[in-house]
């Protein structure tokens, strides 16, 4: 695909393709050319926005060289669906040193192309099931009020009802259709206070957090009738624990132990996940003793001063990170971790080395892509500064895999292979 044009947007947000100028893309603070095969058409489920406070810039045809546009042009990105990794950065330059930050979305280098929207991106893993387009709004609001009626006393299911209607939230909206993964958010509290927080944000803090956090903290009955609720209809269903309306649900761990183990009173049926940050663990430890069958881990960096300066933990370290991950391996546990990427940061030589070496001591299987959803400019003033050379989001991607035996790159929760008469077969939860 040869370079496609730039796109750019009026301070009405409407967007439109420049008649000379093509896309640039950018990477950590460079701009760059984008090779044709990293541009891919807009996949179903992404979307367009404009990004306040800032002015596109292009690429001269003529001699490859780049220019700003004037200021009334504003720069245009695009937010991917889950199931794609960003490439690029779109290319712009923040009119003010002062200027507003921009709200936490995970900005991605869009052009115009033969007629339709292309994106810098890489398909990275199968995204219809968590393609927002594929449930219909009749059918949740048909299931959430046939679940609360069911369960008038769960105040559990009364907040997923709110995510699952108001937020969107994929999950939630499974809870309540009985399909693929569901949510089980338990706790109020973080051990974290991670700079893009979509859960909870500090006063005066430059970016609203996009969710209100959960307000109350649900019994082990009623976190257990949402969990036997959902594998009934879902006998492969996943049920988990850590959601984005929550804190960090490890800080409750002998209330979800008990969870835990009290459903497999009712069935052995289904898989148990939780999302953390494993920063606690010995309570991590509990929860896998109680028979947990999945765990996925947030991380931004394998490297402690560049983790410590996003996630800002309390009296934890990387290195109980990498303790817990270690543990739930030794104990069955199928881990992976959902690492939150950014072109330029993630892809430096020496993030990439260290991410490595973590993935291998630490014994995970999985590495879900996740696209960090944060304003540029702010995330870049508090990474450590840049040592190696930048390899490219693919190339990061496929060291990892080499330097990991038997390591998958995906986007979301699998579950593990099922056993039939000890033959591993694949299936889709
Ligand atoms: S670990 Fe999760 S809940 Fe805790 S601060 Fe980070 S994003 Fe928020």
């Amino acid at each position: 695909m040869k370079t496609p044009k730039l796109l750019y947007a009026n301070a009405a947000g409407e967007v439109m393709d420049h008649p000379r100028y093509l896309a640039p893309g950018r990477t950590g603070d460079y701009l760059t050319d984008v090779e044709p095969h990293e541009w891919i058409p807009l996949p179903e489920g992404a979307t367009l926005t404009w990004l306040p406070g800032t002015r596109a810039i292009g690429i001269r045809p003529e001699d490859g060289q780049l220019e700003a546009l004037p200021t009334s042009c504003y720069a245009v990105g695009a937010l991917l669906p889950q199931g794609y990794t960003r490439l690029f950065l779109p290319g712009y330059s923040k009119r003010a040193k002062e200027e507003e930050t921009l709200p936490l979305f995970g900005y991605t280098a869009v052009g115009w192309h033969k007629d339709a929207f292309v994106v810098a991106a890489h398909p990275t893993d199968a995204s219809d099931e968590w393609n927002p387009e594929t449930v219909s709004e009749a059918d949740v609001e048909a299931a959430v009020q046939r679940v609360l009626q069911t369960f008038p006393e769960n105040r559990l299911f009364a907040h997923l009802s709110h995510c699952a209607l108001v937020y969107g939230c994929m999950t939630a909206r499974n809870t309540f259709l009985g399909r693929q993964e569901g949510a089980i958010p338990a706790s109020n509290v973080c051990n974290a206070a991670c700079v893009g927080c979509i859960s909870e944000q500090p006063e005066g803090a430059p970016f609203p957090a996009p969710q209100t956090r959960l307000t109350f903290r649900p019994t082990v009955e009623e976190m257990v009738e949402v969990m036997h609720a959902h594998i009934q209809q879902n006998p492969r269903g996943v049920v988990s624990f850590g959601q984005g309306c929550e804190g960090e649900p490890s800080t409750r761990f002998l209330d979800i132990a008990k969870s835990i183990r009290a459903l497999r009173e009712r069935t052995s049926d289904g898989y148990v996940n939780i999302n953390t940050n494993a920063g606690f663990t010995r309570g991590i430890q509990r929860i896998v003793d109680a028979g947990l069958n999945l765990m996925r881990v947030s991380t931004i960096s394998a490297i402690p001063e560049h983790y410590d300066a996003y996630y800002r933990p309390r009296q934890y370290k990387v290195s109980d990170v990498e303790a817990s991950l270690a543990y739930a391996a030794d104990h069955g546990v199928y881990t992976s971790i959902n690492y939150l990427v950014f072109p330029g940061v993630s892809d430096r030589e020496e993030e990439v080395e260290a991410m490595a070496a973590f993935l291998r001591r630490a014994k995970v299987k999985l590495v879900q892509m996740r696209n960090l959803n944060i304003d540029p400019e702010y995330y870049l003033r508090i990474v450590p500064q840049r040592k190696g050379d930048i390899l490219g989001m693919v190339d990061m991607m496929d060291v990892l895999k080499s330097e990991c035996t038997g390591l998958e790159i995906g986007s979301y929760t699998h579950v593990p292979p099922v056993q039939h008469n000890g033959v591993q077969t694949q299936h889709a939860h």
